[in-house]
């Protein structure tokens, strides 16, 4: 994006008396992640949604948008760990959930004592046989093959005997197997040809799986990319994450250019502005300098709240200005500079104004795609790494029909 200059003069004399508001905070619109979901429902219809809201809901808060997501016709949710998975429960979900990240130290006996989906690669299935035992409930779980990410996943030749061993355990009823799966590496980047193989791959273990009894409830290989831009990968089932959250996995696409609202906003007040001389270096090493007289804003966030600390230049707004950061962003602060034009002179100054780093974009607003390109990094580490120092406050709440009333 390009930021707009200071508007020229002094700030309008609001920006002196600003509204009371909360120091800081991510503000969660639930009414944007029930859109994203209808849409990304509709897109994916007749495949069901798995809304994926691993890592506390990519930083949005995972039980506030399991909720919102199921309330809007998500069917199924989906976290890494078990331990965020049993956290959910606790909450009072009970809606069909899958973990599929796991160690050997991993609780799959709780796992199975909370219903709750294990993805299994291949080692972890004398485990989980051996917690369905203890727990005399089968275990449910969905097989993982690796086609091409080179991460989880059994390879293509462990899977006959993957599914040989799992069959027999179903058998036994010891377990079911209620899925199969397989995640995609370059779905973002629709012209690459590895998603066709990747495909192709899934297509073929499927059939073999087909061949040795397994009747899955779900087959699904598709996340937020593939769920938008490749119908030939919805199977019965898409794991969207990104999309969830409004935010675009493509480069060069907007959210609204693909119907998804961003949710989360962060925010802060401004809590210093003084003007300074031609040269005033601002922040640790004096990377930046005035060029002439000018204004200094501080914003009361830095890398402790979730702010990459590379990511100088990053636009913040006030009074519907975007202004880049200047100098180094340090723990809990970062300097905006508001140019010569808005010398206070002692008069009305940004003081206590509000200060937007990223939100919906509307109006020319910083987005977090501004902030993952200043900070080289992409919009899901921008929004998933804003720390529980930021208070997360949530907009249009409805109550939940999975909520137990006493
Ligand atoms: C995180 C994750 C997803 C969601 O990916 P998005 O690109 O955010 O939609 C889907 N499947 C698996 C296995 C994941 O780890």
């Amino acid at each position: 994006m390009t930021y707009q200059a200071a508007t020229g003069g002094l700030l309008p004399d609001s920006a002196a008396t600003p509204v009371r508001a909360e120091e800081r905070s991510a503000v969660i619109d639930l009414d944007a992640i029930r859109h994203n979901v209808r849409h990304l429902a509709a897109v994916a219809s007749p495949a069901k949604v798995m809304a994926v809201v691993k890592a506390d809901a990519y930083g949005h808060g995972a039980v506030h948008v399991a909720r919102a997501a199921l309330g809007a016709g998500a069917s199924w949710l989906g976290v890494a760990h078990i331990s965020e998975a049993l956290a959910l429960r606790a909450a009072g979900i009970e809606a069909p959930l899958l973990a599929w990240l796991h160690t050997p130290d991993s609780n799959f006996a709780a796992a199975v004592a909370a219903g709750i989906d294990i993805g299994c690669s291949g080692w972890e299935l004398g485990r989980i046989v051996a917690a369905a035992r203890e727990q005399e409930r089968p275990a449910r779980i969905h097989l993982k093959v690796d086609t091409g990410l080179g991460r989880n996943g059994a390879t293509l030749d462990a899977w006959d005997s993957l599914v040989g061993e799992a069959m027999e355990h179903q058998d036994q009823g010891l377990l079911r197997v209620v899925g199969i799966f397989s995640h995609l590496a370059v779905a973002d980047e629709p012209e690459r040809p590895e998603t066709d193989e990747q495909l192709a791959a899934f297509r073929q273990i499927l059939a073999i799986a087909q061949d040795a009894g397994v009747d899955p409830e779900v087959r699904h290989l598709a996340n937020t990319p593939a769920t938008l831009s490749r119908p030939d990968t919805h199977f019965d089932l898409v794991r969207v994450g990104l999309g969830l959250y409004g935010l675009s996995p493509f480069e060069g696409q907007s959210p609204a250019e693909l119907g998804l609202r961003p949710a989360m906003t962060v925010r802060t007040v401004v809590s210093h502005c003084k003007d300074v001389p031609a040269g005033q270096g601002v922040s640790y090493g004096l990377n930046y300098r005035t060029d002439g007289v000018s204004t200094l804003g501080l914003i009361p966030l830095g890398y402790a709240d979730g702010v990459p600390r590379i990511a100088t230049g990053g636009p913040v707004r006030v009074e519907g200005v975007n202004y880049p950061v200047v100098g180094r962003i340090a723990m809990d602060q970062m300097v905006i500079d508001l140019g010569p034009r808005n010398v206070t002179a002692g008069g009305p100054s940004i003081l206590g104004a509000e200060a937007v780093l990223f939100g919906d974009g509307a109006d020319g607003g910083p987005t977090a795609d501004d902030w993952a390109r200043a900070a080289g990094t992409n919009n899901y580490e921008i929004v998933t790494r804003i720390s529980p120092r930021v208070p997360r406050r949530y907009l249009n709440e409805e109550p939940f029909a999975g909520d137990e009333r006493p």
